[in-house]
């Protein structure tokens, strides 16, 4: 390797390191770990081969056509595709308000949930007592004699206490607690007992 080539490739990879550097530190947030390591990575390559590409035009450096041209290639690939990143990264949309409502006081028990494309999912019953989770015994409903069935919450860990009880069979019960979340998230009645995690 000439002194030449020696000079170029240091001045490539140092302006590679500190492009990078750069960019690691405008991008970085807490939730785009892997969207900063490949912004970064791409940045270094493209700082890199466009400093051998504006050397060579500019005369600086002699470099042969066939480096040149896989050069141009890379660096265009890689600056398109780092201009895609950024714009998906700036127009990411944030998840509504709502989708932070994931607890509260219902029919006398503890509810948690989580959110799926704006429906309530994985809903489950906790004691106010000692938080384990529920279990539901809708049995009553199986008997023909009973003029309506309901369905009760019972905390094992509290010898067996009930407490709550739900009309309907668990399914309708827990249909019920549902539509009465989804009620508050529209009129928008969040209570004032709940902590809502901060953004
Ligand atoms: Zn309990």
């Amino acid at each position: 390797m000439s002194k030449e080539d020696r000079r170029l490739l240091i001045i490539g990879i140092i302006t590679a390191v500190v492009g990078g550097g750069i960019v690691a530190i405008v991008f970085t947030d807490q939730g785009a770990a892997v969207f900063d390591a490949i912004c970064s990575s791409l940045v270094s390559l493209v700082v890199f081969c466009w400093d051998i590409l504006v050397k060579s035009l500019i005369g600086a450096y002699s470099v042969p056509g066939w480096v040149l041209f896989p050069l141009t290639i890379i660096t265009a690939y890689f600056l398109l595709s780092l201009l895609m990143a950024v714009q998906k990264k700036w127009s990411r949309v944030e998840p509504p308000l709502f989708t932070r409502y994931v607890e509260d006081f219902l029919f006398d028990a503890k509810w948690h949930w989580s959110w799926r494309e704006g429906a309530v999912k994985n809903l489950h019953s906790f004691c106010p007592s000692c938080e384990g989770q529920l279990i539901y015994d809708d049995s009553n409903c199986d008997d023909i004699y009973e003029d309506h069935c309901d369905t009760k919450l019972i905390c094992e860990n509290c010898d067996y206490k009930i407490i709550s009880t739900i009309r309907g069979y668990a399914e309708e019960a827990l249909a019920r607690v549902e539509r009465e979340i989804l009620r508050r998230v529209r009129v928008g009645e969040y209570p004032s007992n709940i902590s809502l995690p901060s953004q």
